[in-house]
């Protein structure tokens, strides 16, 4: 039959046939393939305990293997296992090339899940290849563990250091990327003290923590007491994406506390809905916002005036040399010390506090990208985000790594997709 020629094509088994191929038909179920196999008959078996050759002991009876679906009918691998008598791990089953362990599903079938996880999100894929979420979930698993062992550490230049919330913000990973050359997830953390990033860099071998020229990362202090424990001779910059996070944060909290304000001076609410037009950057308004935005600026609004000096902030970002640069901070932070907003001024302490790592900036621009961060943090939230299924540290920790680890494949013969 042909669908054995196309297996041998897709899937060829070097001490195994494939014998018989039938469509089989269920009562009142869904209809599906089912292959048999049987192994050559001079090959012997290899112990699933040592991977030598051992004499057959007895057969098992059949089982099935699932395998990638056809015209939308799953497709069964049907074998009866073999047990072999082995001298070193006794009697045990022998292992087959198609699977591994007790697993039900055929590792083509896994990397085929998993690779539609990627594009898809665990329940889609569930519902399109007719399969459990948790299925998906264990064949993304597979997938992320396979890739970690296999993955290469070698020549990370820079690295950034970012941290999301999870569990509705209750909770905090901390992550680390590598930002030259390869862009991916390195290593994710719980919480986000000190210990969570030493953590990483003990993961790390020595010449690889030693190769870390340049490190990427927010105010946060553990993490700053820890970058200059461990990588002390590193240019440690504080990047851009994470001072104009805080920033809006600032804006907003001032907005808020102004809403209130204006409610409780019985003023109409002026402020509502105003969060986005606020937060936005001109260029990236809607009509409507825009609108809202030049109603706003009528006002002598406090959260007008924290985003006024914000839209100033940016020229910061303009500059070439550390001194200039240095000078325009200055400036900026004097000028808002005397703004009487207090969440700005909050801002502005803690850049004077930090000057040193913020000019860090200039003098590693060109060498770190700014995009690079902001760009897998939001990868990250987004993955985070749309995964209503992960509600284990240990669930969020695949997906992220299976969407942003840049992991490896093992080389195969066909790939289904
Ligand atoms: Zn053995």
């Amino acid at each position: 039959m042909l669908l054995k020629s196309i297996l041998n094509h897709v899937e060829p088994l070097k001490s195994f046939v494939y014998t018989q191929a039938r469509f089989v038909e269920v009562a009142g179920g869904e209809p599906c393939i089912e292959i048999k196999i049987e192994p050559r008959a001079n090959g012997r078996a290899i112990c699933s305990g040592c991977g030598k050759k051992r004499p057959g002991y007895d057969r098992l009876d059949p089982r099935r293997f699932e395998f990638v679906p056809l015209w939308n009918m799953a497709v069964f691998f049907v074998y009866a296992t073999r047990r072999v008598q082995c001298s070193a791990c006794g009697v045990i089953v022998e292992r087959v090339p198609w699977s591994d362990g007790k697993e039900q599903l055929t590792t083509s079938y896994r990397w085929f899940l998993a690779r539609w996880a990627k594009r898809l999100s665990w329940q889609e894929t569930a519902d399109a290849f007719g399969t459990s979420w948790d299925t998906v979930f264990r064949s993304v698993k597979h997938a992320v563990f396979w890739g970690l062992v296999h993955r290469d550490l070698l020549d990370i230049e820079a690295i950034g250091v970012d941290e999301i919330q999870w569990q509705r913000g209750q909770k905090y990973l901390t992550l680390v990327y590598q930002i030259s050359g390869i862009k991916r997830l390195l290593w994710i953390s719980e919480d986000r003290t000190e210990q969570s990033l030493r953590r990483f860099f003990a993961s790390l071998a020595d010449d690889v923590r030693a190769g870390i020229r340049f490190v990427a990362s927010d105010m946060w202090r553990p993490y700053l007491t820890v970058i200059a424990e461990q990588i002390p001779k590193a240019l440690h910059v504080l990047d851009r994406f994470h001072i104009m996070q805080n920033m809006n944060k600032a804006i907003d909290e001032v907005r808020r506390g102004e809403v209130t304000q204006l409610e409780r001076d019985g003023y109409e609410p002026i402020l509502k809905h105003s969060r986005w037009c606020l937060l936005k950057r001109p260029e990236n308004l809607t009509d409507h916002q825009a609108t809202k935005l030049a109603e706003l600026m009528t006002y002598n609004l406090k959260s007008v005036r924290a985003r006024l000096l914000r839209e100033e902030f940016q020229r910061f970002w303009e500059y070439a040399s550390p001194a200039w640069a240095g000078a325009f901070l200055d400036s900026w932070c004097s000028r808002t010390m005397r703004s009487r907003l207090n969440p700005m001024k909050k801002i502005a302490t803690m850049l004077r506090r930090h000057r040193h790592l913020i000019l860090n900036w200039f003098r590693a621009k060109g060498l770190i990208s700014s995009g690079t961060v902001e760009g897998l943090n939001g990868k990250a939230k987004l993955t985070t985000r749309k995964a209503y299924g992960f509600r284990t540290k240990e669930g969020i920790e695949i997906a992220l790594f299976h969407t942003l680890g840049h992991l490896p494949e093992p080389e195969f013969t066909h790939r289904f997709c």
